[in-house]
């Protein structure tokens, strides 16, 4: 297992491996495979954090997808600002499509909350979200169905796509803001 790490000025601590993450992912694509079996799903993926989760949850689907990226931003360094920003939208029509989300992780709920009742707006035949991360104890806005690979504490987490303030997003593996 990795050690403790270092980014900007703080220090994390090992919390969860690589190959677990993985494990984690192909149970979500499973569902996945199944749950949409005969039709074609459009999955959009919420940039930045999500995109080694995407890359690596395509891996395992067994059906045909279209994909689109948005990018949404609502953080600043470890806590929310409290502002969700869609800096880029879907380009794909949504009217009728079952759309998957793919999210890094589930904190309050807000980025999500926001971003769903936009798209709802514009008539999808349903929406689920897949998220790698939740932190279920600070989850406080209202959601479409969601599932989850991992509900963790409420401590900031960085690295596989998860970044403090630009940095950590290359790790493999995940780590936890360590006790000051
Ligand atoms: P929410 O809108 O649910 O409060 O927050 C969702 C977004 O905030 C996530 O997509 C993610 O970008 C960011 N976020 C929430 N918790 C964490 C965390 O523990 N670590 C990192 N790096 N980002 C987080
Ligand atoms: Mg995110």
């Amino acid at each position: 297992m990795s050690q403790t790490i270092r980014l900007h000025d703080k220090h994390f601590t090992p919390y969860l491996e690589h190959v677990d993450i993985l494990a984690g992912i192909e149970r979500l694509a499973e569902d996945i495979n199944s749950r949409y079996s005969g039709r074609v799903p459009l999955v959009i993926s919420v940039l930045n954090g999500a995109f080694r989760f995407t890359a690596d949850l395509v891996t395992f689907l067994e059906i045909p997808i279209e994909i689109a990226f948005v990018q949404i931003a609502s953080y600043a360094g470890t806590s929310s600002t409290g502002e969700v920003n869609i800096i880029r939208g879907v380009d794909i029509p949504v009217r009728d499509r079952d759309l998957i989300l793919l999210e890094d992780i589930v904190d309050s709920g807000r980025t999500l909350h926001h971003f769903c009742s936009y798209l709802e707006k514009e008539q999808p035949r349903s929406i689920r979200i897949y998220s790698l991360l939740r932190k279920p104890d600070v989850v406080q806005f209202t959601l479409p169905e969601t599932t989850v690979a991992f509900d963790i504490p409420d401590r900031f987490v960085v690295g596989y796509g998860l970044d403090y303030d630009g940095l950590g997003r290359d790790l493999n593996d995940i780590y936890q803001l360590a006790n000051s």
